[in-house]
């Protein structure tokens, strides 16, 4: 049996939370993610509301529920470490799962990394990066690119935008010393030379142009802090020849690539890291979400001796580590080791393909559809032949998919609809959500 939805959304218990919830909580933010229930409960790769309707879990926790909800290898290594150890500081007390964590990632990560900084979440291991980046060149600046998400500190919320025009909800706190660059965008262009696709050494020209006209020195900048596909910005995946071109630009100026693999990382993409893809050898490459195999938090820099042997910059903290989490971790680095779960992710990507993109002929609003391994994502405009976006089409889509038993991502703040599931979701489960969702965009 399929996912089924049988009150309206909310329904009568939701309603009352969300209400408390609107009380209690701060801002308005909150509500830009448009979910219309509070979760019951959560199993494998169905979600229950509060009011016993079910949907396909097509945010996995943002990703950090790769192998579905309470994998049962991770559940048991998570309660028998704490059994063992409890609470523990690693930073000051280590254990033997946070040593072989380390040794774990050092050995999946690309070639020239060879250490390890324990943080809690991906925004301390951002903000450890630019650290690390700072204190190794003496550089102040760090380059960063529109529509790119990297955490919500006050220095990561200026490295991070989205591309709605006339956005102006959430990332307006610039920091000095950061520059926003366009990310290479085929399909819209909204950040530059107006609207319509453009190639990605269009977009490193621009890069150099940039650098012009904000007079930054080459010889000031430390990084560039970079998504390998950027996620929140709709599953954008440069060429090869741009990462060519900008390793080219790191090498000529003595920049560190700072690659940010927190929502790429243990196979999102239908590779351990997504870095494989091009062949990159990030100085520092950060993680995240699904490393922690879904269970507790965990994430990190990775990086090479140069950057990490002798560095100063203290990373970590009290929770960052603990234990049970690395043993968790571990749980589901052991899962992931068996190819199955990334062939999954694979085939993903085929059947977002076969049953989505046709939907680009069909609907004129449906501008683009684009994929990487477990993670689809449709984007919409006002017509045929339009880049203008439409989020009035976007809230159709997502309340009539969700009405179908689909629960995915549709931000206020972007005209997307992105589908995030689980690596280990069934391909039956997938496809079957992917034709609700086409419904859901034909009605
Ligand atoms: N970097 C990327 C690419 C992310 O997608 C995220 C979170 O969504 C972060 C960093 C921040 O990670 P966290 O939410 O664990 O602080």
């Amino acid at each position: 049996a399929h996912p089924e939805v049988h009150t309206d959304l909310p329904g009568p218990r939701s309603r009352e939370l969300l209400a408390r919830r609107d009380k209690a909580f701060e801002g308005p933010l909150r509500n830009y993610i448009n979910v219309p229930f509070v979760l019951g409960e959560k199993h494998g790769h169905v979600l229950t509301d509060v009011d016993g309707n079910s949907f396909a879990d097509h945010v996995s926790a943002w990703g950090a529920a790769p192998y579905g909800a309470q994998p049962p290898s991770v559940r048991d290594a998570v309660a028998t470490a704490w059994d063992r150890y409890g609470m523990e500081i690693s930073q000051y007390l280590s254990s033997e799962p946070v040593i072989t964590l380390a040794e774990r990632l050092i050995d999946l990560a690309p070639a020239g990394i060879t250490r390890v900084a324990p943080t809690v979440t991906g925004t301390e291991a951002v903000e450890g990066a630019v650290k690390l980046a700072r204190e190794a060149t003496g550089r102040p600046i760090i380059l960063g690119f529109l529509g790119q998400y990297h955490g919500e500190s006050t220095y990561l919320t200026a490295t991070t935008s989205t591309d709605m025009p006339g956005n102006t909800s959430h990332y307006t706190q610039y920091v000095p010393g950061v520059i926003l660059l366009p990310y290479p965008q085929r399909f819209r262009a909204p950040f530059h030379r107006g609207p319509g696709p453009h190639d990605d050494t269009l977009c490193l020209d621009y890069l150099r142009e940039w650098i012009l006209r904000y007079q930054v020195e080459p010889e000031q900048v430390a990084g560039v802090l970079i998504e390998p596909v950027a996620g929140e910005a709709g599953i954008l995946a440069p060429s090869q020849a741009f990462w060519d071109g900008l390793t080219g630009l790191c090498r000529e100026y003595g920049w560190k690539l700072l690659l940010d693999e927190v929502q790429t990382c243990m196979g999102r993409c239908g590779t351990v890291f997504a870095a494989e893809r091009w062949g990159l050898q990030p100085d520092l490459l950060l993680v995240g979400k699904g490393v922690t195999g879904g269970g507790q938090a965990v994430a990190g820099v990775l990086g090479t001796e140069e950057m990490m042997a002798n560095a100063h910059a203290h990373l970590g903290g009290t929770y960052a580590w603990e234990p049970a989490a690395c043993a968790g971790a571990l749980a589901g680095l052991d899962l992931l080791a068996d190819g199955r779960i990334l062939a999954n992710a694979k085939s993903m990507e085929a059947i977002a393909h076969e049953e989505l993109s046709p939907l680009i002929d069909e609907l004129g609003q449906v501008g683009d559809v684009r994929a990487a391994g477990a993670w689809a994502c449709l984007e919409f405009v006002t017509g045929a032949g339009s880049t203008v976006p439409d989020p009035a089409f976007q809230h159709a889509v997502h309340r009539a998919a969700l009405r179908k038993g689909v629960f995915a991502i549709s931000e206020d703040t972007k005209p997307l609809y992105r589908m995030q599931p689980a690596l280990t979701m069934e391909l039956e489960l997938f496809r079957w959500s992917c034709r609700q969702v086409a419904d859901a965009a034909r009605q």
